[in-house]
């Protein structure tokens, strides 16, 4: 496997090369640590989204979805502290390169770009703002949301009531948020605009402890159940000092990226804060009425807050597997593998016709047809046969199935497994149980 400096910069140009993200505006010399997911990318991403959402909603019966909007009410920004220090970094600039530093980042006095002198340490808010309305003035002010869960508990009321839950509940939601931050990079590690998916789970206060432990395991399990190596994964404990002004618990669950260990997701109790003041500055009642105990409350909550930029890039790097494997003419070549769990796969199935030869085309386009509306599926008849395999291994294509002259006679294609490289003759009226069995 490659060094940890060369494994970025593979991550990054397979990206590029084969259509999973691209650097944003690039035909105007891109905009720095922003991104876009190209054909792949987005597959990839809706594909982690999906298996999310289906832990987190569909196999529970407690836990239900949102989608609010991006743009809030101002107010909400200051109930939930965002416009106060609470979510401002101290900065330092540099006055010869002007570059910005967070504090905690530096070491020493000087710039660590250019040697040059710093400003004194200022409070720089995170929040992006925007004007609402065609005339700019203060009145019109409005911000992008930072975070997407105060979308959830500004909803908790209108959720608690036309769905009748009961405690505990969840709500989750996946969706852009946006910072202004000032060390933004490692690719689409830290970016400014990027997708979160949270879960905020409402319980009764004597309950934090037991479901804080429990939420963390169950979102390690999500991560090891996608196959994530595990000699990767951790969790690490935010210590009193730095745990976030409404946290009485935190940690993070963090992947050892090839560069360094970092956070993926942090699991928080967050205690009453956010309710409490939600209720406070909007003067709405935004308390549980259990009625078994007949006594009225503002829930707790236990927040799952995860990054699906950060997921997305962890995936790839993850399965990126570096092998030997013989080329046409027997000779070992490196061999580049997304060795991505089938349901993460963007391709789930390739089909490659041998030749471009027309009757053999006819008969792999219809293989491909009788595929495609159960799986994300390819069709590729461009070179070599060997190339194309290579192709789909770099992508993370499960299976490639190939129609040579003999599918013409004995109606059988040879399905290739990515991972074991083994060719399988399965007879075409068979082939899409076949695959649907082994996709499950
Ligand atoms: P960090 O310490 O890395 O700045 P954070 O502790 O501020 O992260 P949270 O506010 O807890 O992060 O946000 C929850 C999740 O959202 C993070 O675990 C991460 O996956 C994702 N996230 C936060 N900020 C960014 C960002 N700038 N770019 C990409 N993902 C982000």
């Amino acid at each position: 496997m490659p060094k940890n400096n060369d494994l970025m910069d593979k991550i990054v140009s397979l990206s590029k090369r084969r259509g999973f993200i691209f650097q944003s505006s690039e035909i105007y010399g891109g905009l720095s640590s922003s991104y876009d997911y190209g054909p792949l990318g987005v597959e990839l991403k809706n594909n982690i989204k999906k298996a999310w959402w289906k832990t987190m909603v569909q196999d529970r019966d407690n836990i239900v979805g949102l989608d609010a909007a991006i743009i809030m009410s101002p107010k909400v920004w200051e109930a939930s502290g965002h416009l106060t220090a609470g979510f401002a970094d101290p900065l330092r600039e540099c006055k010869k390169c002007h570059h910005r530093f967070r504090t905690d980042n530096l070491e020493g006095d000087k710039c660590p770009d250019c040697g040059g002198e710093l400003t004194e340490e200022r409070q720089f808010n995170l929040m992006m703002k925007t004007n609402l309305g065609v005339v700019e003035d203060e009145a019109s002010v409005a911000y992008l949301r930072a975070e997407t869960c105060q979308g959830i508990y500004c909803n908790f009321k209108n959720v608690l009531d036309s769905m009748h839950m009961k405690l505990p509940f969840g709500i989750a939601q996946i969706g852009k948020s946006f910072r202004n931050e000032i060390t933004p990079g490692n690719f689409t590690f830290r970016t400014r605009e990027f997708e979160q998916m949270e879960m905020q789970y409402f319980i009764s206060p004597d309950d934090s402890k037991k479901y804080f432990d429990e939420w963390k395991n169950m979102r390690m399990k999500w991560y090891e159940d996608l196959g994530v190596s595990k000699d990767g994964l951790k969790f690490e404990k935010h210590g009193k000092d730095d745990l976030a002004h409404y946290a009485k618990a935190a940690e993070d669950v963090i992947y050892k990226f090839p560069f360094g260990w970092s956070e993926l997701e942090g699991i928080h109790d967050r205690g009453d804060w956010d309710l409490s003041n939600h209720q406070k500055h909007s003067r709405q009642k935004l308390e549980y009425f259990d009625q078994e105990n007949n006594r009225r409350f503002v829930p707790h909550v236990i927040e799952t807050s995860g990054g699906v930029d950060r997921a997305t890039l962890m995936f790839i790097a993850d399965a990126y597997t570096e092998d030997e494997a013989p080329d046409a003419d027997g000779k070992l070549q490196t061999r580049t593998v997304l060795k991505f769990d089938k349901r993460l796969a963007p391709i789930k199935v390739a089909v490659l016709p041998l030749s471009k030869k027309e009757e053999l085309s006819k008969v792999a386009r219809e293989v491909y047809d009788g595929l495609k509306d159960e799986f994300m599926t390819w069709y590729d008849e461009t070179q070599a046969i060997g190339k194309r395999y290579r192709r789909q291994d770099e992508v993370g294509t499960p299976y490639c199935v190939t129609v040579d002259f003999e599918s013409l006679e004995d109606k059988s294609v040879t399905v290739r497994d990515r991972d074991t490289m083994k060719q399988e003759r399965i007879r075409m009226d068979e082939l899409k149980d076949y695959l649907i069995k082994k996709l499950a």
